[in-house]
């Protein structure tokens, strides 16, 4: 019998992880510069804390989520998002009393939707959080590290940006008696989701994709007519700032995101390259959290980039460097008689060019055989250790890339050699 992974769960193989470092490694290049620091917390955390956080009428808490009994009897789930854990995490550990952070954590997610292209059921994001900050300075600041972020990926021209603002909660109910006012008029035209929701949280009618009910939604009241003053200046203080920087976006009066605990400025990056899985990146402010969830009152501000779809873009637009592709710097070509003298020799240079990525040509061949294999490994450095070398404690070193040429090399001298080729000591 041959095993197979669950349906909408992908292993990733060292040929498709190269497009991953990148995308990963610019990422998190960003968020050292902005001073965010990195927390981690378990995978599975107790189901309450789900139904509490991300809300109990949502798709992912209603339909989605892989939730068990443990043995004994606590009912888990697999987080479906990171926002929840992290607020847990950081209540337990007394993160946010008197303090203000700014927080990263990168891992799967797991929710239990239709499999397609940019949609799994096994997912992975690098959630971003910041507590304490009242904003908007830092609601602003996360939406100019975000565009940093796909300017440094080299996406800026795929991607686009689109925020509203949900109000403050007082806000936020008057508006709600109003939709709710509105919708009830329309009720036959609703699907079936649409009426649950009208009881339940009316707000997520909004996001809802069926197109119907966006037609009733046309005529709609919307939240950003309604606002209070304060919540009013804020978001326009925020849309003229990043004019001011440059940065497009639309103001979608409809964005509510899929989860309860949002307030405030919520934005959302969608691409048009991905079809009907168009959201990369989504998040916003989300003050109410920490204390629905045992804490003080602390303030929050958030996103999550979608990984699987910030990597599809990467692929499609083919904006990963080749040098991302080859994990090799030196390849070792042994003559098999001498295997464990050359073995010895390459294991004393590792630990003198710490840094430098050496292959060392394990299972012996032809030398042909293995300096082919030395060419394909992407090395611009071939090292060949046959009998003479071995008699002269030497090795030679033959460019592979640039001029083809081969030179005799003292070992003692070879550290320094290849430490000028790759400028591993920086400078
Ligand atoms: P969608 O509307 O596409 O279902 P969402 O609103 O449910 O997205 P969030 O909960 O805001 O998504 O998660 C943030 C990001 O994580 C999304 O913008 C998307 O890029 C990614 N994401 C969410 N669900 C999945 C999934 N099942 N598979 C792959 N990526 C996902
Ligand atoms: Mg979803």
């Amino acid at each position: 019998m041959k095993f197979q992974s669950l349906r909408g769960m992908y292993d990733l193989v060292p040929d498709n992880l190269s497009s991953w470092q990148f995308v990963e490694s610019k990422i998190f290049e960003m968020l050292g510069s902005y001073g965010y620091k990195e927390i981690r917390f378990p995978i599975v955390e107790y189901t309450d804390l789900f139904k509490r956080s991300v809300g109990e009428s949502t798709d992912i808490v209603e339909k989605e989520m892989y939730s068990f009994e443990d043995r004994n009897g606590d009912l888990i789930s697999l987080r479906p998002e990171g926002t929840a854990g992290c607020v847990r995490a950081c209540i337990q550990n007394g993160l946010l009393h008197n303090q203000t952070q700014r927080l990263y954590y990168s891992g799967p997610m797991f929710r239990r939707e239709r499999p397609q292209k940019g949609r799994q059921r096994q997912f992975f994001q690098i959630g971003v959080e910041a507590f304490g900050f009242p904003g908007p300075d830092i609601d602003l600041e996360m939406i100019f590290m975000t565009s940093a972020m796909f300017k440094a990926l080299g996406l800026s021209d795929v991607v686009t940006l689109n925020i509203n603002t949900i109000g403050a909660a007082d806000d936020r109910s008057k508006y709600i008696n109003s939709l709710v006012k509105y919708l009830q008029k329309h009720e036959s035209d609703l699907d079936e989701d649409s009426k649950r929701r009208l009881k339940k949280n009316p707000l997520r009618i909004l996001d809802s994709k069926n197109p119907d009910i966006q037609r009733v939604l046309s005529k709609a009241p919307l939240m950003i007519e309604q606002l209070g003053k304060n919540a009013r200046d804020e978001f326009d203080q925020i849309c003229s700032t990043l004019t001011k920087r440059g940065i497009k976006f639309v103001i979608n009066p409809k964005l509510v995101r899929g989860l309860d605990y949002y307030s405030k400025i919520v934005f959302e990056w969608t691409t048009t390259e991905l079809g009907s899985q168009d959201a990369i990146c989504a998040g916003g402010r989300y003050d109410g959290l920490v204390e629905q969830l045992g804490g003080k009152f602390c303030e929050g501000v958030g996103f999550a980039i979608g990984l699987e779809r910030t990597v599809l873009l990467a692929e499609k637009l083919e904006i990963v460097p080749e040098n991302f592709f080859i994990n090799s710097d030196v390849f070792v070509v042994c003559d098999e008689s001498v295997w464990s003298h050359g073995i010895l020799v390459l294991e004393e240079l590792r630990s003198k060019c710490p840094g430098l990525r050496i292959t060392f040509n394990c299972g012996g061949g032809s030398l042909k055989s293995q300096m082919k294999k030395a060419d394909r490994s992407g090395s611009r450095v071939a090292l060949i250790v046959g009998d003479d070398e071995m008699l002269s404690n030497s090795v030679s070193l033959k460019y592979l890339r640039e001029n083809k040429e081969q030179e005799l090399v003292d070992v003692k001298v070879l550290p320094g050699i290849l430490d000028s080729i790759f400028s591993i000591g920086g400078d």
